[in-house]
């Protein structure tokens, strides 16, 4: 018995040497979820806080993110698609798959029991609509929708709630993202905006 478990071990050591050898893109990943370390520790969660000393680089005088300066309907610069007295939808700039939008209230709330009736009426009415120009414009297989309250929850921006739309296609929690936790984001977010902003703006004319 001791033998066997003796030829047992070294044959592992043995498979390690070998897939030392034959895999040094392995040993690359590795290095780099080393180096995006801090990114590994959010990945468990789904609608993870964002890189929010991003979000915060970014973040309007105003002082939140939900709030763009001024009193545009859509904003480039802002990743503003759309806005108008009760919600406001962003284009997440650091976004889980293309796509992935953040709608919100207008109004600056912590939690969903703060809304009056028609704000979350037009709330979930944009969710639906956004998840619509979604499927329209990039086919989707699937889809995340969901909000986290508070940060104990997982809340990036806590204070002005806003829910996550992420499109999900087959394979994109791939390879890439389950080994070397990083993910990959095919488009660039201009163009993911370019695309979208026609969808939105269709929205804004026929609102009542
Ligand atoms: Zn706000």
């Amino acid at each position: 018995m001791g033998s066997r478990v003796g030829v047992s071990v070294s044959a592992s050591v043995r498979m390690i040497q070998e897939l030392t050898q034959i895999s040094p893109s392995l040993i690359h990943l590795k290095k780099q979820r080393e180096h995006y370390r801090p990114f590994h520790k959010t990945m468990k969660t789904l609608w993870s806080p964002w890189r929010i000393e991003h979000v915060k680089n970014t973040t309007p005088a105003s002082g939140c993110l939900f709030e763009p300066d001024g009193n545009h309907s859509s904003n480039k610069e802002n990743l503003l698609l759309f806005r108008d007295k009760n919600t406001v939808v962003l284009l997440n700039r650091f976004p889980y798959t293309n796509g992935h939008l953040l709608v919100a209230p207008t109004r600056h709330v912590s939690c969903i029991t703060e809304l009056d009736d028609q704000e979350t009426a037009f709330l979930f009415l944009m969710v639906k609509n956004a998840t619509t120009i979604l499927k329209k414009v990039f086919s989707p297989d699937g889809f995340n929708i969901g909000l986290n309250l508070q940060e104990p929850a997982g809340a990036g921006i806590a204070d002005h709630i806003h829910i996550h739309i992420v499109p999900r296609w087959q394979g994109d929690h791939n390879f890439i993202t389950v080994v070397g936790e990083i993910r990959t984001i095919p488009e660039h977010i201009d163009n993911t905006f370019d695309k979208l902003l026609p969808e939105f703006k269709h929205i804004a004319r026929n609102r009542p």
